[in-house]
């Protein structure tokens, strides 16, 4: 079976003067999945979807959207696209159902068949009860739902989201994610960026990491985690101990451990995902070590964004409160 893909990239680059904002990003988004572009401020994702949503022309490489090239097609790839940006394109003013009629009359759905999607949209995001209410009232987690459905007019093929939870409290997160993981199971393609972690995990069926223009990583969240390792840690009673512990670990793993003098405690990387937590206990207590604690931490997708970026990854709450 061949793949077709709703995105694919080659070498875009994208230069604003001497800045080279992308610098040769490679991406294949096969259709029907999920794809979350990862990575630090000024990586490069706002670039690239403005890029594949014809909004800007690359200065290199080449992108085809829906099989459409973008530069060379970008009225045929606008019409199989939707896009769903950071902040929310409602007019305060308009009820959420005038808002939703009106995108349905920009994208030519007019008389019954613009009312009636837009009316479906509202129903399908919970969003039929506050509809007749000016969305200036609205939270922002049911604005963003409405820019969301303002997308999905169209019923497009391929929807970008950029970075679509970005300051919203987890309730209005969690709705968000219920929402793009329904579009998905119907079939639309989503190209989502995000610099949270957590989103990626949870959305996306293949995750590209964007570092300074360039995808340096790619893979299912499974997978990169995998790459990164589980981490077990083991606290002994009595500072002697700690070597005990190391070299036991240093057999179970081949890793480096990591000796705390402080909080008495030894650390190791384990990539084997067969050794268990029961197995590592079991072999410290044939050696004699002394153990008060242990742990094996599985991997998280932070350390694998802080090995390939050297980049922390922003927490949710320091967001909300910038
Ligand atoms: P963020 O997560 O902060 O949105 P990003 O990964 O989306 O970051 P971009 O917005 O694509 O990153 O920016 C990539 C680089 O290109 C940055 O160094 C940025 O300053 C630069 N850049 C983006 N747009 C322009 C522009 N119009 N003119 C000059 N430089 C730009």
């Amino acid at each position: 079976m061949t793949t077709t893909y709703a995105v694919l990239s080659e070498g875009l680059e994208k230069s604003y003067g001497q800045v080279h904002a992308l610098r040769g990003l490679d991406l294949a988004v096969p259709e029907g999945t999920v794809c979350g572009l990862l990575g630090p401020n000024g990586a490069g994702k706002t670039t690239a979807v403005r890029i594949l949503t014809t909004l800007t022309t690359p200065t290199g490489g080449r992108a085809l959207v829906a099989g459409h090239d973008v530069t060379r097609e970008p009225a045929v790839v606008r019409r199989a696209i939707g896009v769903t940006g950071q902040y929310a394109s409602v007019d305060g003013d308009l009820t959420g159902r005038e808002n939703l009629r009106l995108f349905a009359r920009l994208a030519g759905l007019r008389g019954p068949a613009g009312r009636s999607r837009a009316d479906g949209l509202l129903e399908r995001f919970g969003l039929g009860e506050a509809a007749d209410r000016v969305a200036s009232t609205w939270s922002g987690g049911m604005k963003r739902r409405l820019d969301l459905a303002a997308g999905l007019i169209t019923r497009p093929r391929v929807l970008f989201l950029d970075e679509p939870t970005t300051g919203l409290d987890p309730a209005a997160r969690e709705q968000i994610w219920t929402a793009v993981r329904d579009l998905a199971a119907e079939g639309t393609t989503v190209l989502l960026t995000t610099q949270y972690l957590e989103e990626a995990d949870r959305l996306a069926d293949d995750i590209v990491v964007v570092d300074r223009g360039r995808a340096v990583t790619t893979g299912t969240p499974a997978v990169l985690k995998a790459r990164i390792g589980s981490y077990a840690e083991v606290a002994v009673t009595a500072r002697e101990a700690l070597t005990g512990a190391a070299v036991v670990l240093d057999q179970l793993t081949g890793g480096r451990p990591v000796l705390d003098e402080e909080r008495l405690t030894v650390g190791v990387t384990v990539l084997d995902t067969a050794l268990t937590l029961p197995r590592i206990i079991r072999e410290l207590d044939r050696a004699g070590v002394p153990v008060t604690d242990a742990a094996l931490r599985p991997p998280t997708l932070d350390a694998v964004f802080l090995r390939l970026t050297g980049t922390p990854t922003v927490p949710a709450e320091k967001e909300h409160a910038a």
